[in-house]
């Protein structure tokens, strides 16, 4: 247990948003330790990574949209310091050298042959996480779809967002792997995406190198004690050494978490030098603080109105790159995008249903996502399916995150960040360090009254 008077947060929940935010605070030099079943394996792992705040903007989402766009400045920055702790910026340097779970958990591309290795000077930072700015491609079909890009360009233009009408034979001049059938299309130029799975795995490694603790298991309530918050009650732990990735990890990739998965811990390490913490036999960790980032599962612990909202995304496998740049479409009435990823992969996504905790992946789902593609990049049948995974988003009533103190002394949200946790956890972070006060306020758990 930390010393009395030890500055001590307890992160529940390591998901790209509860890994930035136990990272920010290690770097701050508070004692942090992350408690997860299997981290880096929820919504996160299933995210198709585009930091996309313009494309993915509706009209009734402006507020939305201040934050995506805030978040989307700090990225690059975000992305340089978290290469550095992570220890893959720098010449000779590549993400391959991700310790044990993070390596696990980022997948065997990221070994030799991704690429990467040597390019730290050149801006491998970017690359360990494949941050690309080259921008999104809204296309359009139809005349009505025409007509409400023309309406999304007029509205982007009165809040000083850059964007770009195009002509149908323009769009296929940048992506020609476009449908013959796009009439028009809409360039976001700023837009930009990052391969969460990277993300979730340079977050992992950066903490043990910073000396955080990372315990593999589930929190079943958290501790209360005089209307405060004073800790967390871990589900019954089992003897360390379950392996890496072990517990929900192994859920057959589609990031779900099974709620009775063991308890296994990692004691944070710099330097190779591993710290005991006797957490194989914690049934409770204490507190100073305990920052709820358990995103759709949020509302299992505490009263904060988060509901999980199903997506189902697949990965295909291309020898050639289709794209060079996010592309999205309406097709059928629903929204389709595809996104490249720099080892060949094309990301397909995704499907939004309201279902509940049901992570199944179904033909159904499969078959619009693969349908609808096919309409923006015929191509896309030809390729092979590397992966099929479906997520929960943290959907709140409005759309927006709950972050800030709860109502609770000892209690602070960090959740509901819906369909933009990767876009948003660089801000998010900021919050909780109180360096953005006006956007804040906006996050705020107080426009829910009475969640504690
Ligand atoms: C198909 C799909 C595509 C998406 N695409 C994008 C995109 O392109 N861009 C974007 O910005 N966002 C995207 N999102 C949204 C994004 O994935 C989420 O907003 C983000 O991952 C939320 O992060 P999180 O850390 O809050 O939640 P999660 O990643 O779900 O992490 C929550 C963690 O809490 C843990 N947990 C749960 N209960 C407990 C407990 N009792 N005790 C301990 N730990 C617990 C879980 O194991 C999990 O690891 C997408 C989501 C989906 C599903």
């Amino acid at each position: 247990m930390p010393a009395k008077g030890a500055q001590v947060d307890v992160i529940v929940g390591g998901g790209v948003v509860g890994l930035s935010v136990a990272w920010r605070l290690a770097r701050e030099g508070r004692q942090v330790t992350v408690v997860d079943p299997a981290p880096g394996r929820g919504a996160s792992y299933a995210a198709a990574g585009m930091l996309a705040p313009v494309s993915e903007v509706t009209y009734t989402e402006a507020p939305l949209l201040r934050l995506g766009v805030a978040s989307l400045r700090r990225w690059p920055a975000f992305a340089a310091e978290l290469t550095e702790d992570a220890g893959l910026a720098g010449p000779g340097t590549n993400v391959g050298a991700a310790p044990g779970a993070a390596a696990e958990l980022a997948g065997p591309r990221l070994g030799a042959g991704a690429g990467l290795a040597g390019d730290g000077a050149a801006g491998g930072d970017a690359l360990a996480l494949d941050l690309r700015s080259d921008g999104t491609l809204d296309v359009a079909f139809g005349a009505d779809d025409l007509a409400a890009l023309d309406e999304l360009a007029a509205f982007m233009d009165k809040l000083g967002l850059p964007v770009e009408r195009l002509t149908g034979r323009e769009c296929r001049r940048l992506e020609p792997m476009l449908a013959p059938s796009v009439r028009g299309g809409l360039l976001a130029p700023g837009d930009a995406w990052v391969d969460p799975r990277r993300v979730t795995a340079a977050l992992l490694a950066a903490l043990e190198r910073l000396g955080a603790e990372v315990v593999r298991a589930r929190v079943t309530e958290l501790l209360r004690e005089g209307g405060r918050v004073t800790g967390v009650r871990l589900a019954t732990p089992e003897p360390y050494g379950t392996g890496p990735g072990g517990g929900a990890g192994d859920g057959g990739g589609h990031g779900e978490v099974r709620p009775g998965a063991k308890a296994e811990t990692r004691a944070g390490a710099r330097t190779g030098a591993r710290k005991e913490t006797g957490a194989e036999t914690r049934a409770e960790i204490r507190a100073e603080r305990v920052v709820l980032t358990a995103g759709a599962w949020s509302g299992e612990l505490a009263e904060v109105p988060v509901r999980p909202v199903k997506g189902q995304i697949m990965r295909l496998r291309s020898p050639q790159p289709l794209l060079t740049r996010c592309v999205r479409g309406t097709v059928h009435g629903s929204s389709v995008y595809l996104v490249p990823r720099g080892d060949g992969e094309l990301v397909v996504g995704a499907t939004q249903e309201e279902l509940g905790f049901d992570t199944r992946v179904t033909a159904g789902g499969l078959y619009e996502l693969l349908r609808d593609a096919r309409e923006l990049v015929p191509g896309v049948t030809e390729l092979e399916v590397a992966d099929v995974v479906a997520g929960l988003r943290p959907g709140t009533p409005d759309n927006l995150p709950v972050i800030g103190p709860s109502g609770t002394p000892g209690l602070t949200f960090a959740t509901g960040h819906h369909r933009g946790g990767v876009l948003l956890a660089p801000l998010t972070t900021a919050i909780l360090l109180g360096e953005e006060g006006e956007l804040a306020a906006l996050c705020s758990p107080e426009r829910f009254q009475g969640i504690s």
